[in-house]
């Protein structure tokens, strides 16, 4: 009878122990929406047009839309 008062404390422990550290990786998931949102605008210096960070053309002078502005300000 002690044994198994012993192994159902342990198994409760694992199923605890799983069932929480599920939901912590879980929870990523769910809201991709929060890590999403704090999207970075940069403005073109040629048309002040505001492009996402990540799509931005870096040029030496400043950020760009495209390729085509940033060949313009920097030929
Ligand atoms: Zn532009």
């Amino acid at each position: 009878m002690k044994a198994f008062l012993l192994l159902s404390v342990v198994l409760l422990a694992i199923w605890l122990w799983r069932s929480n550290r599920e939901t912590r990786l879980g929870s990523k998931p769910k809201n991709p929406q929060a890590r999403r949102a704090p999207l970075e605008m940069l403005g073109c210096s040629v048309c002040a047009v505001h492009v996402v960070a990540a799509d931005a053309v870096h040029g030496k002078r400043g950020v760009y839309c495209c390729q085509e502005h940033r060949a313009r300000a920097e030929p």
